[in-house]
């Protein structure tokens, strides 16, 4: 079987099942080969009776000599077992809650018991976890350690397992991209066995070995094509000559006094611009702490010295925000400012080509439209991308190449942990803007379940009678009927027969042609619509200083980090402002992370959470950035190998910058990479 064929080829996956595994992400036997189990039941570690230890998981073969069923109170009853090992041992076994046991199973039956031991004045009672009748385990394959995988409705464990199984049997030839004396170097087993071991552990220690080998694989290769994607960018010395104090009118006429904070980065800015060394600086700073202006005193900065910026945002309607202000704000100035935009007018866009490459213009904002081919910049000196985490490693890459020698300054509200600021953009500093703008209100937050919604429409009729504004997000755009969640459409229909009646109310989201979102947008920000029901295409940097309340339907859906980031489109007055999640869940994990939400304010505290709760791959959305993946590696508990890799990865490109001689690592990194496909998201 070739790795790339479809898991249609595989017995037993048929159209239906296979609509299935593609939910799952699974499409071909390599996706089948990567998609892990989130978890193993350990059903190995067999034992009798007299060999165990007070708190060890283990399986006992047993007959059942006593059954009874024990009311202890209205909400505790206990079916305690008399068991019998096969050396004849004598020990109890009791199921908490578990009443049916008692009726399942009789006495003398041969059974499997799983649980925990616990020794209690020298008796051995096994806590039961799990019991089931001896003949099923006749197959001592059973009795291994069992992968668990994460599953979606209507696909079972044992069908990922058996397609796996298929795959295995065979012979599917699966080729190592480390060559053995680097395998050697590193204790590492070969990739064959790591993936058999990682789903089918023969024992505790393969699986170990495995997920050794995966973990290292996750960081080599993740190092190694970020070193890859910037080798092009070699160093330079500037000469660039800066004169950086032009920029001091324009802030002493600034309708607010910056902070201490801002200014403290602003001089960390300029001692870059004067350097002959190029910036690579990441502003780091809470939603709301002010980066916008920063970015633009650098920006002019670099335009009343002659040189010319790029100002880049994740999306098209910050975009036209950012340019709007900055239209403003520079006005008295003679500079030109311009945006790029995908719906304009071929003239209009030749236009601006043009007076970018003659360098009439000195500052120009967009989307990564900006690194289209034949934008092309006199003299540019400064990128800045705002809200770095949204864009793909490939798109910044791009810009940076457009000047000889260019600043660069990347802003985000999401802090990123040091190991892996140094693995997503190499040697970078840090400068923090770790306080807002005074006079700001805490968020008054508050998460409620589906049912009790109507307490956060209410309060939004109370908040537009006040004069405020409304946000409201679901997760998807329109009904689709495999899947519960909130729709924009539907929730419009719904709220604006039940309570928004009279007052003007609009959709945005993603799909809509730029004209329309540009249109809604401003009508938005000049108060004429109430009401926005919105998908996350408003999840950054929108400034809209009159909203005060963010409702969040399906709130268990999103990201801590993105609730924040959502939330903090309210709160940037100086109005009492609010945010209701919504959210429709059982799950511990999620009433966990909604108690976060309402305690704290503080996006530091909310990511590390964020990070605790959901692991780093998935807190940084790495896949989605255009960054493998990491499923088995954890920067926080594999450190050591993380440097191993580091050092590793570090080694060959210096050896082998374009990879020549290891061709089969850049046909995994660029795989691993989606090298070929662009990686801007889409909300
Ligand atoms: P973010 O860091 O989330 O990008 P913004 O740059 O959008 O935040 O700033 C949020 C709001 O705070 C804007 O309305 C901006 O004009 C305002 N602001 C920025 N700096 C200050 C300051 N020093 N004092 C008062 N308001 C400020
Ligand atoms: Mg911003």
């Amino acid at each position: 079987m070739k790795l790339n064929s479809s898991i249609q080829y595989i017995k037993g996956i048929g159209p239906k099942k296979k609509k299935l595994f593609n939910n799952l992400g699974i499409k071909n036997i390599y996706d089948l080969l990567y998609y892990f189990p989130r978890n193993y039941e350990d059903n190995s570690n067999k034992k009798y009776l007299n060999e165990v230890n007070d708190k060890e998981d283990i399986v006992i073969k047993a007959k059942i000599t006593k059954i009874e069923l024990k009311k202890i109170k209205s909400n505790l009853s206990i079916v305690k077992l008399v068991i019998k090992d096969e050396r004849e041992n004598i020990g109890t076994c009791s199921f908490f809650n578990q009443n049916y046991i008692k009726k399942l199973f009789k006495e003398n039956e041969d059974v499997y018991i799983f649980g925990k031991v616990k020794v209690f004045m020298n008796k051995i009672d096994i806590q039961g976890k799990k019991i089931e009748k001896a003949f099923k385990y006749e197959n001592q394959e059973n009795l291994a350690i069992n992968p668990i995988y994460p599953l979606t409705f209507g696909l079972k464990n044992e069908d990922i397992k058996s397609g796996l199984k298929h795959v295995f049997d065979n012979n599917t030839y699966i080729q190592d991209y480390i060559d053995e004396d680097l395998r050697k170097k590193y204790k590492l087993c070969d990739l064959d066995y790591a993936l058999r071991n990682i789903h089918f552990p023969k024992d505790k220690n393969s699986l170990k070995i495995a997920m050794y080998r995966i973990a290292f694989d996750e960081f080599f290769i993740l190092q190694l094509g970020l070193f890859y994607l910037k080798e092009e960018n070699i160093e330079k010395e500037s000469n660039l000559i800066f004169q950086t104090d032009r920029t001091k009118n324009f802030i002493d006429n600034l309708p607010f006094e910056l902070t201490r904070a801002q200014n403290n980065v602003l001089k960390e800015v300029y001692e870059d611009f004067e350097s002959k060394k190029p910036m690579n600086r990441l502003i780091q700073g809470d939603v709301g702490s002010g980066k916008t202006i920063v970015a633009i005193i650098a920006l002019l900065e670099c335009a009343f010295n002659n040189y010319q910026g790029a100002f880049m945002a994740p999306t098209e309607i910050l975009a036209v925000q950012h340019y709007e202000y900055l239209k403003e704000i520079s006005s008295i100035y003679d500079i030109n400012v311009a945006i790029l935009k995908g719906n304009m007018k071929k003239k209009e866009r030749e236009n601006v080509l043009l007076k970018l490459k003659s360098g009439e213009i000195s500052i120009v904002v967009g989307t990564h439209a900006l690194f289209n081919d034949d934008v092309e910049f006199k003299n540019l000196s400064l990128v800045v991308t705002d809200e770095q985490h949204r864009f793909g490693v490939n798109q910044r890459k791009k810009l940076n190449l457009k000047g000889d020698f260019t600043n660069v300054l990347v802003m985000s509200a999401t802090p990123i942990p040091r190991t892996l600021a140094l693995m997503v953009y190499g040697d970078l500093d840090v400068s923090i803007i770790d306080e807002l703008p005074p006079g700001r209100k805490k968020i008054e937050t508050m998460a409620i379940k589906k049912v009790k919604n109507d307490l956060a429409y209410k309060k939004a009729v109370e908040e537009i009678k006040k004069g405020r504004q409304v946000y409201i997000v679901c997760p998807l755009i329109d009904d689709n009927e495999e899947n519960e969640l909130t729709s924009v459409y539907q929730l419009y229909e719904d709220l604006k027969s039940k309570y928004f009646k009279d007052e003007k109310i609009e959709i945005l989201h993603g799909k809509l042609k730029n004209k329309e979102k540009d249109f809604i947008m401003n009508e938005f920000k000049d108060d004429k619509i109430k009401i926005l029901i919105a998908t996350t295409v408003i999840e950054v940097g929108i400034n809209v200083p009159n909203a005060s309340i963010m409702i969040i339907e399906n709130s268990e859906r999103f990201g801590l980090a993105q609730l924040h980031q959502l939330r903090g489109r309210v709160g940037r007055g100086s109005y009492e402002s609010f945010c209701i999640l919504i959210y429709d869940s059982k799950n511990e994990v999620t009433k966990k992370r909604m108690d976060v939400m309402e305690e704290t304010n503080d996006g530091f505290i909310i990511a590390k959470k964020d990070l605790e709760l959901r692991g780093p791959g998935q807190f940084f959305g790495l896949k989605q950035h255009g960054v493998p993946e990491l499923k088995v590696g954890n920067i926080f508990k594999h450190i050591k190998i993380l440097n191993k890799a580091q050092n590793e990865a570090k080694n060959i490109i210096k050896e082998d910058s374009n990879l020549k001689s290891n061709k089969d690592l850049k046909i995994e990194i660029k795989r691993r990479f989606d090298l070929d496909k662009e990686n801007m998201i889409v909300s």
